[in-house]
């Protein structure tokens, strides 16, 4: 790549930046849990609509019947109508209505190439956020306005990031070479919106797959071209049904199924560990009961399992699956089990990642890591990385460092929008870079 096709890069990227931010802080200041990201989804839609992308939304990029963990419809509802109020695109809000709140923008350049999509996730999570002065988004004025709902995991930064990335390409087509498609991904908390994307089709035909995080605990200025060790995961939502009775009068006439998930959680923590690499399960939510002396007759569970690959997971889910039931039959309690949530592991391609690590060390300030960061938390874009990969494409995962005042999923986590401008750079960089490439996959 030339010099001057460099600087107009990184001139491009700093002209865009305070549009970036302003975009990051409206998203944090209106945070939306997954498949109710709709004002979020919507804006998304109409902003890559206005910079030239060709833009599909909705149903076309999420397949109905994959999606898991899906709210109730009055919740997705009684969302549509806080989005509509509170400033969503009409047209596009139209399109993602009732939990469909992908969307995917592709934009061609001059020049025949290959296909290179890059995936960023925009939900928020089910946290307070930090009220006290000392918390950035608070001092600026862009602290969350839906309380309980915070962008705590920096996919508000992923969203400003990818629009970013958008509008320095469109300045930049004429030098494009191939065709790039950029994956607004729903529900990536809790594993439950790549899969149906996927399954919508849209890494179809992509020969270069990207996907990125911020933070997960680099330091800013540094950008890791592999984060590896995703564990695959599923998650389940767990119901005992029991019988109530008098706790004194006939406590023999109950089944409780608070003691039954009480058992259960217990058993679940203690499945044996894998030989083979990693394993975790975790209980994170046990609601049982409505009284003292009262025989509990329902018990709700959050579950989740984990392993370094498909088969440990298996391995621990078969494990939880005796246990749940075996507890239901030894206390006479009925159990229905749900799955919420599923992903797999995810590897990046060597090659590949050679390409971001040599273009993002073109950003001045930037410092590329040598060393893959290692993480053992769970994301499902390793969904689309496989899938790109079964094509005979090539994937990668990076990470952005971000300062942290507080760890990913805390009431004070914050990012610094100083750091949104370098993963830019180095993502355009390296896209027109691939551009020059040739397909990969074998169709
Ligand atoms: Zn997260
Ligand atoms: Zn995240």
């Amino acid at each position: 790549m030339s010099g001057d096709l460099r600087e107009r890069v990184l001139t491009r990227t700093k002209e865009a930046t305070p549009e970036v931010i302003a975009i990051r802080r409206d998203l944090h200041a209106y945070p939306e849990v997954g498949f109710t990201e709709l004002r979020t989804a919507s804006k998304v839609a109409r902003r890559l609509t206005d910079l030239g992308f060709q833009v599909r939304a909705g149903r076309e990029v999420v397949k109905e019947e994959a999606r898991l963990g899906v709210p109730t419809e009055a919740e997705l509802a009684a969302h549509y109508d806080r989005a509509r109020a509170d400033g969503a695109d009409p047209e596009f809000l139209e399109l993602v209505r009732g939990g469909f709140t992908g969307v995917v923008g592709e934009i061609t350049g001059a020049r025949p190439g290959p296909t290179i999509a890059m995936r960023f996730d925009i939900d928020a999570l089910p946290i307070l956020e930090k009220a006290s002065p000392d918390h950035v988004p608070v001092q600026e004025g862009f602290v969350s306005r839906y309380p309980g709902v915070m962008h705590s995991c920096g996919h508000d930064g992923h969203v400003a990031i990818g629009l970013g990335v958008a509008e320095v390409l469109a300045a930049m087509k004429d030098d494009l070479a191939g065709r790039i498609r950029l994956i607004f991904q729903p529900a990536e908390e809790g594993c439950r919106g790549a899969f149906a994307m996927m399954e919508a089709g849209v890494v179809e035909g992509v020969d270069y797959f990207f996907s990125i995080h911020l933070g997960l605990g680099a330091p800013s200025g540094s950008l890791y071209p592999v984060v590896d060790g995703y564990l695959a995961s599923t998650k389940l939502d767990v119901t005992y049904g029991g019988q109530s009775a008098h706790a004194g009068v006939m406590p023999e006439a109950g089944r409780s199924a608070l003691i039954c998930a009480a058992q259960a959680a217990l058993g679940l923590h203690a499945i044996p560990r894998h030989s083979a690499g990693p394993s975790r399960v975790n209980v994170g939510l046990l609601h049982a009961g409505s009284g003292r002396n009262i025989i509990a007759d329902r018990a709700f569970m959050m579950v989740e399992t984990r392993g370094s690959t498909a088969d440990i997971d298996q391995f621990v889910l078969d494990r939880a699956m005796a246990i749940l039931e075996g507890t239901a039959l030894a206390h006479g309690c009925t159990v229905d089990i749900k799955v919420v949530g599923k992903t797999i592991s995810g590897t990046s391609d060597p090659e590949l990642a050679d390409v971001l690590a040599q273009q993002a060390a073109l950003v001045p300030g930037l410092n590329v890591s040598p060393t893959p960061m290692v993480t053992t938390g769970s994301e499902d874009a390793t969904y689309f990385m496989r899938r790109v990969q079964e094509q005979g494409g090539m994937s990668v995962y990076m990470g952005l460092g971000s300062d942290l005042p507080s760890g990913h999923h805390t009431p004070a986590f914050d990012v610094q929008e100083r750091d949104f401008a370098d993963g830019i750079a180095a993502i355009v960089l390296t896209m027109l870079e691939v551009g020059n490439h040739p397909p990969k996959r074998s169709a």
